[in-house]
């Protein structure tokens, strides 16, 4: 088997890539779906920010260095990872932000209707932030299990929102049926692409999604709670309206107009001053897995996965898969459930092969394509069994749940 890893190692066309990312020695990592790994550009590119642009040019960098520009500029850059064009998608505020003005957005767009249809399970913050907009009188939340999403669609549905792949179990949803089942019932539909950007192909447009959201600190490399991203289809940047209507959604945000009047543009969903430093070192994860690109770190995602599957096969371990065995169906991880998931997480991570854990019973191991080797797949299987059939993981210290599993 490590001789096969080898093997694939030496012929993946990504191999190279794993030079341009900072990874400690001695680490598996397995949650470049949760954090992305550190661009080996980007400390020298935020040092640049910091000490020319903030330190030297002071307040001109927001024209000289083109600050101002920048949350466009990313987004236009992310643009060809999911399908959209450039002046469709923009860098700015959280994933749970985006989803708000976004959400409210596609209500003012569908009067007479206030049903926001979801999956029960979907992650925590986009299902908190319909029942924000419900406790406003704004929205009626709706979930349906995902075999029954198509029946909820009805008459009352303003917006169908999900997320493409399920951060728990990695499945994922047949974007282009769903959009078009929703549309031919009158509703909007919304995109989460946390899971997807970066790792799995999406064609916003060639499905014709109004509005998608994603993350820039998971496959995209832009480091902790980097902006996330945000799109809006063309044909409704007219129409849009969203709620925060801060002055970098102005169209001329230096007029200090006293009348809010939105931008033309995907500008108009900004609402507050952009994070240049944040803004900097997602620039370079997205420049990075732009250059790698999607069709090729999918393939490689699905060959990582498939090989960690034959690997734990191989080692005779019996845990249950919760993803699909079918890799067109995952998204780029695999969860498997144990009643003792955290207990075994803790016990990998102290051997230097971190994934993560998902309540109440899934250790979730995600498979960044950019930076991982077909060795790793085999080392972190066999560590994997050594923790299980060794009952390693009974160690007291494992057992201790710190805030952030
Ligand atoms: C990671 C993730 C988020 C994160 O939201 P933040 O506001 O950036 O913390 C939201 N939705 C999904 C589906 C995610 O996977």
């Amino acid at each position: 088997m490590i001789g096969r890893a080898r093997e694939l190692d030496a012929a993946d066309p990504l191999g190279e890539y794993r030079s341009r990312f900072t990874l400690p020695d001695g680490v598996i990592y397995l949650d470049g779906n949760s954090l992305g790994a550190l661009p080996k550009d980007a400390p020298e590119a935020m040092q640049r920010v910091i000490k020319s642009e903030w330190g030297e040019g002071l307040i001109r960098s927001w024209n000289d260095a083109d600050w101002f520009g920048m949350a466009a500029r990313i987004g236009g850059k992310i643009a060809p990872l999911i399908g959209a064009r450039p002046d469709e998608v923009i860098a700015c505020d959280t994933v749970s932000v985006n989803i708000f003005k976004l959400i409210a957005a596609a209500l003012e767009m569908r009067p007479g209707r206030k049903v926001v249809l979801s999956e029960p399970g979907n992650f925590p913050t986009d299902i908190y932030m319909i029942e924000g907009l419900e406790r406003q009188g704004l929205a009626a939340q709706r979930l349906a299990p995902r075999e029954q999403i198509m029946a909820a669609l009805d008459e009352d549905v303003a917006l169908l929102m999900l997320t493409h792949a399920h951060y728990k179990t990695g499945e994922v949803f047949d974007m282009a049926a769903l959009t078009q089942a929703a549309h031919n019932s009158g509703a909007l539909v919304f995109w989460d692409l946390s899971h997807s950007t970066g790792a799995l192909p999406v064609d916003l447009n060639g499905m014709d999604a109004d509005f998608a959201v994603g993350c820039g600190y998971k496959y995209l490399c832009g480091g902790p709670g980097a902006p996330a991203f945000a799109f809006v289809a063309e044909r409704h940047h007219g129409d849009l309206k969203q709620p925060l209507t801060g002055w970098f959604g102005h169209a001329r945000p230096f007029a200090f107009s006293d009348e809010y009047e939105k931008a033309p543009g995907i500008e108009q969903l900004q609402c507050g001053t952009s994070p240049v430093l944040g803004l900097a070192a997602l620039e370079v994860g997205v420049d990075l897995i732009a250059e790698i690109g999607v069709a090729r770190l999918h393939q490689k995602s699905q060959a990582l996965s498939e090989f960690f599957l034959e690997c734990v096969a191989h080692h005779g371990l019996d845990v249950e898969l919760v993803s699909p065995a079918d890799a067109a169906a995952r998204g780029s991880q695999l969860s498997f459930r144990h009643p003792h998931a955290y207990p075994i997480c803790q016990a990998l991570i102290a051997r230097g092969v971190i994934g993560d854990f998902r309540a109440p019973d899934i250790l979730r191991l995600g498979f960044a394509p950019a930076y991982l080797r077909f060795e790793d797949m085999f080392e972190a299987a066999r560590h994997l069994a050594e923790v299980i059939s060794s009952e390693e993981w009974k160690r007291e210290e494992y057992g201790r749940r710190a805030a952030v599993t």
